[in-house]
């Protein structure tokens, strides 16, 4: 027994009612509300865009689509379900080059809002009862993010990444059974929609002895993205058309034609192979530009924490003053251009130049706790590695 000022509890009835008090504060406020969510409390598209700015540069274009579905979500989120005007879910599609910026973006959008997020690979998922991993399992992952936290689970944003490898393999879909391709769209259908799921906690395949956890997909946004390989003929294929008749002329000559990604229109995407249904559940549709030079080095020098910072930061800890000369920054680019890895290529080629240094430096400091990444010294220890050997033999 606890004993208070006017009475007395015992143990079993304070933990009742914390966790009745706790229930209470979790879940959605009484009926017809929507979440306790200040909509002036919530970063504005503006906001959210200067945000991601910081981290990934360029695809402005993008960013703005982001953020305004992201804010309308939370809108969404927010609303009276009395009133008669229900905004409708818009969960979103990027489809760009690998290593554009997709999943950064998605993730840090997630980190600005503080809510679960996850990361999924459609390629893993095939149809109900074929080997691979059933689409609910996208749900037992942010289930684990949310540490079981259904609540906090359902207002979560999942990242579908490879959305492209999930294209219907042929134009008729009645000579064979698609598993992976056709069967997954299907099935990912009610998730995208928002309904009442049933969960493995686990994860893996479902079977009938296990026990589910109920989630309900509603307030979940999803975002898909993927590279749609190709896909640049479609458009082209599409544009063709469309520039029979009035205006035709003028409409070709304005085209930038080295970049028709940015012409993408959900038709596209059904002639892709993606179903009608899956499409029309993802209403938002944006693209993102493939990375110049100009970009690469901005990718290299400005986000908040970029490979530089990254570097100093490390030699940093152990008290030394790092510096890269300007033309080692140029040699960088021009090396991640002549891989072709896009920014992913900056990351290996930064981790091959520093090494030696940072398996050298921590014992052996410099005498003026300074060191300066010259041209020179970059070519050094470049030229011979792995990554050129690989590089010419590709
Ligand atoms: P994908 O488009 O294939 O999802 P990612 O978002 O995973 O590509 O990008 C891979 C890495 O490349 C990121 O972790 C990031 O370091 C870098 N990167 C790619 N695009 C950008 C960008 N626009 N701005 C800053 N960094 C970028």
């Amino acid at each position: 027994m606890i004993t208070g000022l006017t009475g007395f509890i015992c143990n079993d009835c304070a933990r009742a009612a914390y966790r009745i008090v706790e229930e209470n504060l979790r879940t959605p406020s009484k009926k017809g509300k929507g979440f306790d969510l200040k909509l002036s409390e919530l970063p504005k598209p503006h906001d959210i865009k200067a945000y991601l700015d910081q981290y990934v540069i360029g695809q402005d274009d993008a960013k703005r689509y982001l953020s305004v579905s992201v804010y309308n979500h939370y809108k969404r989120l927010a609303q009276d379900h009395d009133d008669e005007v229900e905004i409708e879910k818009s969960n979103i599609v990027m489809v760009g080059p690998t290593g554009t910026g997709k999943t950064l973006l998605a993730r840090t959008i997630a980190r600005l809002l503080k809510v679960p997020f996850t990361i999924v690979d459609a390629t893993v998922f095939t149809e109900a009862g074929y080997v691979g991993e059933d689409v609910e399992s996208i749900l037992s992952r942010l289930l684990q993010v949310a540490d079981g936290d259904v609540k906090a689970a359902e207002r979560g944003i999942v990242f579908i990444d490879e959305i492209d490898k999930i294209a219907r393999k042929s134009d008729n879909p009645s000579i064979t059974r698609d598993v992976s391709g056709e069967g997954v769209q299907q099935g990912l259908l009610k998730l995208l929609e928002g309904s009442i799921v049933n969960v493995p906690p686990k994860g893996g395949r479902k079977h009938p002895e296990q026990e589910y956890t109920q989630v309900d997909t509603h307030n979940i946004l999803f975002i898909c993205g993927g590279a749609f390989d190709g896909i640049e003929k479609k458009i082209a294929q599409r544009l063709n058309t469309h520039v029979v008749g009035f205006n035709s002329v003028q409409h070709t000559r304005n085209l930038d034609k080295g970049n028709l990604m940015k012409y993408v229109v959900p038709q596209d995407l059904k002639s892709f192979g993606l179903i009608p249904e899956i499409i029309g559940r993802l209403p938002v549709l944006t693209y993102l530009n493939p990375l110049d030079r100009d970009t690469l080095r901005r990718i290299l020098l400005e986000p908040k924490n970029s490979l530089i910072k990254q570097q100093q930061k490390l030699f940093g800890m152990d008290g030394i003053n790092l510096e890269f000369s300007d033309e080692v920054i140029e040699y960088i680019v021009d090396k991640a251009m002549e891989y072709k890895l896009g920014a992913r290529g900056l990351r290996s080629i930064m981790e091959t130049l520093m090494m030696q240094l940072q398996f050298d430096s921590p014992s052996s400091k410099p005498k003026n706790g300074r060191i300066v990444i010259t041209k020179e010294y970059a070519e050094s220890q470049l030229e011979n590695s792995l990554l050129q050997e690989s590089a010419e033999v590709s």
